[in-house]
């Protein structure tokens, strides 16, 4: 397919209508200005894109509100611990992206003297941000003409400019930053490439969706080529379907007569790394008996009795994790059992958990109840 020569041409006949149509368009969100194009504060544009990355708009809303009261400033998050930069992520998920928002606010601190860097060139410097973060903090916050390139955007690009290809291949996505970097700097002067580069992502997650683009109302659609050719359903091309590897886990709720229950801290590196849990012993292969792997690496004796409360799958990027969710009463015998088998785990109750770092997963097993 071709279509691609023109892009200049094609921003400048498509960018200015889309700028039009993104004011006239734009959904209320908490963290866009009023009116559009004002240029956002660096800091709130770097936490509610951080947020927002994999997780749905509604879940962010209260998240980011509560996170901007406890850190106003980029020095409230910098001088903060991280256990507390967790705890006021939770319900988001992803907490790699809290541990790089913080490593993130330090950097700012401490080599840029408190001020977030007002280039993409300087701010990809900063931990955690890569292109999509670096643009959105350069274009909302300081108006400089480059797009913010995400799996829409880059759907947008493909279709207008006829390319076929995956919008979750690496390889499109850094030509459709190029090609849409082009495209918005069709939108004259300031704050025009800002708002184009906001409408593309409008217009990708509202109009030009995966399925069923809405082309009879899209400011694009004169200049579209998908649409001029007919290749909407062809372009993106489906990604390739992998297969996503399993993790078995099992997560024994072991309550005493106090309402304390065991939790332990997982690793610093990994999958919810340094958060609480109730003891989780997880194993990739085959599945196995849960009680019989919770037996075995928590030491409890065949008469303790273990009840099964839940079995559910939680689906991440990259893995699926198959959960089941025992619970046992915890006598001064089962107490001694864990403790010498886990030689770190804590006892607290459930209101002192809920203030600590707490996956949405752990906060499910922690509601079983023997
Ligand atoms: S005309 Fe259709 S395919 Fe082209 S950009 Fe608009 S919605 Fe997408």
């Amino acid at each position: 397919m071709g279509g691609e020569r023109g892009t200049k041409g094609r921003g400048r006949e498509g960018a200015p209508l889309l700028v039009r149509w993104f004011r006239a368009n734009a959904r209320e969100m908490p963290w866009r200005s009023r009116p559009l194009g004002t240029r956002r504060d660096a800091y709130r544009v770097l936490v509610s894109e951080l947020m927002l990355q994999q997780t749905q708009v509604q879940r962010v809303t209260s998240a980011f509100e509560r996170f901007l009261e406890r850190f106003p400033t980029v020095a409230d998050l910098a001088s903060a611990a991280e256990p507390e930069v967790l705890a006021l992520w939770s319900g988001l998920g992803y907490y790699r992206r809290a541990r790089l928002l913080h490593l993130a606010a330090r950097a700012v601190v401490r080599a840029h003297g408190g001020r977030i860097p007002g280039t993409r060139e300087e701010l990809i410097e900063l931990p955690g941000l890569g292109p999509y973060t670096a643009s959105a903090v350069a274009s909302l916050a300081f108006h400089e003409p480059v797009a913010m390139v995400d799996g829409n955007v880059t759907r947008v690009m493909l279709r207008f400019l006829g390319r076929r290809g995956s919008a979750s291949d690496p390889k499109q996505i850094a030509w459709a930053r190029e090609r849409a970097d082009e495209f918005v700097r069709g939108a004259g002067k300031r704050p025009g490439p800002t708002l184009a580069a906001e409408g593309l992502m409008e217009l990708g997650a509202t109009v030009c969706v995966p399925r069923g683009p809405r082309c009879e109302v899209c400011p694009l659609a004169g200049a579209c080529v998908a649409r001029a050719r007919g290749w909407t359903d062809a372009i993106p091309e489906p990604k390739r379907a992998k297969v996503t590897p399993v993790v078995w886990a099992v997560s024994v709720v072991v309550e005493d007569g106090k309402g304390r229950v065991a939790i332990e801290t997982r690793p610093p590196k990994g999958m919810w790394a340094s958060m609480v849990q109730a003891p989780t012993i997880e194993w990739t292969g085959t599945d196995r008996d849960a009680a019989e792997v919770a037996r075995e690496a928590l030491a409890f004796a065949p008469s303790m009795k273990l009840r099964e409360r839940e079995r559910f799958t939680h689906q991440t990027t990259h893995r699926r994790f198959e959960f089941t969710v025992l619970s046992l009463r915890a006598t001064d015998r089962v107490k001694r059992s864990i403790e010498r088998a886990r030689p770190r785990v804590t006892w607290a109750t459930r209101e002192e958990i809920a203030e600590m770092a707490l996956s949405s997963v752990q906060a499910r097993v922690l509601a079983a109840r023997d």
